[in-house]
């Protein structure tokens, strides 16, 4: 399988990448690690004639500013963000959700914005096509779905690790495109359309990440799900983040976010709901799993089925609260 052939620029400055980017937009792609984007190219599903990269840029480390928050360059790569002791202290959920991505060697190359800026995927669309497909599908601009051949609409799936546990701790993400750089919610970058999963330009570069700072006690739980651990994506995965009052035991603020169950990460509303400004008990855990259950409808991928990864996501879900809870209780 080889790359076709492509133009190469690797500017140092982020203007420069944006004005380098904003020529010819749509022959453009920007390229971080290439771990999503090159095998797409190989597989002939993403065609551009110029690669930007961003690898010529200066990255800053993890910053911890003086309002407590956390800034990320969008160029870090997940293994900077998996050791890095600010990550640790500010955002350990993001930490552990980083360091479950893919293969180690991956994650040496692979960058957070190229994680949160990933194409959603199917089984059957990434695949070479050459020999596999005549008639193209929803993904590729035609009228037909392998996965569901009488569906009506694209079932691809989003499925990255590091996006729920951010969307759990309410990050931003800061967008430089023509006009400068923008604050966006990181949940506002999803639209849901699994052709075109993302709300941003052909020419923006998401930039950084910041993570606000924590309100109060926080525990954190992050569990994915795969058949083969390490150079798998998530059959599902669940962020949970937890925050208490003063006595440790009453839910001041839940956020739980699902991810590779749909064509965004999905929050687990009702279930965050169920759990804000009551006392955290057991029994009040599988209450909130059984209201996640009941709100969120898994999308089936990758050969598991639906009921196989609703069955999972009880299993799951439970995992991910227990570890905030013990986290914040230390057990007890
Ligand atoms: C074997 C294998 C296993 C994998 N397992 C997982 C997994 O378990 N979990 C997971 O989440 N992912 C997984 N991946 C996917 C991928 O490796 C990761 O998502 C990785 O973090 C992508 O980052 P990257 O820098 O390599 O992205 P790239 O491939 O460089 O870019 C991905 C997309 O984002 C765009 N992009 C890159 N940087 C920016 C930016 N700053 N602003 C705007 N757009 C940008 C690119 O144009 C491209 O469309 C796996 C990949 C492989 C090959």
């Amino acid at each position: 399988m080889y790359l076709p052939r492509f133009a190469y620029e690797r500017p140092t400055t982020l203007r420069d990448a944006s004005t380098l980017l904003r020529e010819n937009a749509f022959k453009n792609a920007l390229l971080g690690g290439g771990t999503d984007l090159l095998p797409r190219m190989k597989y002939g599903l993403a065609e551009p004639e110029r690669l930007i990269s961003l690898k010529g840029l200066e990255v800053a480390p993890p910053k911890i500013l003086s309002e407590g928050e956390l800034r990320l360059s969008g160029a870090l790569t997940l293994a900077a963000l998996a050791s890095s002791p600010e990550v640790a202290q500010k955002a350990p959920l993001l930490a552990k959700a980083a360091s479950k991505v893919a293969t180690k060697e991956i994650r040496n190359v692979a960058t957070l914005a190229g994680n949160l800026c990933q194409d959603t995927r199917c089984l059957y669309f990434n695949q070479s096509h050459t020999f596999q497909f005549v008639e193209p599908c929803f993904k590729r601009g035609g009228d037909f779905c392998y996965f569901v051949p009488k569906g009506k609409k694209c079932w691809a799936v989003y499925m990255s690790d590091t996006a729920p546990a951010l969307i759990c701790l309410g990050a931003k993400i800061e967008v430089t495109g023509s006009k400068g750089a923008t604050i966006i919610d990181l949940e506002n970058l999803y639209s849901g359309d699994p052709k075109h999963p993302l709300n941003i330009k052909h020419d923006d570069i998401v930039s950084a990440i910041i993570v606000p700072r924590s309100r109060g006690s926080q525990g954190c739980g992050f569990s994915k799900l795969t058949m083969r651990e390490g150079i798998e994506f998530a059959a599902l995965s669940v962020a949970v983040l937890l925050e208490t009052t003063d006595d440790l035991k009453t839910c001041s603020r839940a956020r739980i976010t699902l991810g590779s169950v749909s064509s965004a990460p999905v929050r687990g509303l009702k279930g965050e709901s169920l759990l804000e400004g009551e006392s955290i008990s057991k029994p009040l855990l599988k209450d909130v799993v059984r209201e996640i259950c009941k709100e969120v409808n898994v999308i089936p991928h990758h050969g598991y089925s639906r009921s196989y990864i609703a069955g999972m996501l009880k299993i799951e879900a439970l995992n991910a609260l227990t570890r905030a809870v013990n986290q914040l209780t230390g057990g007890r």
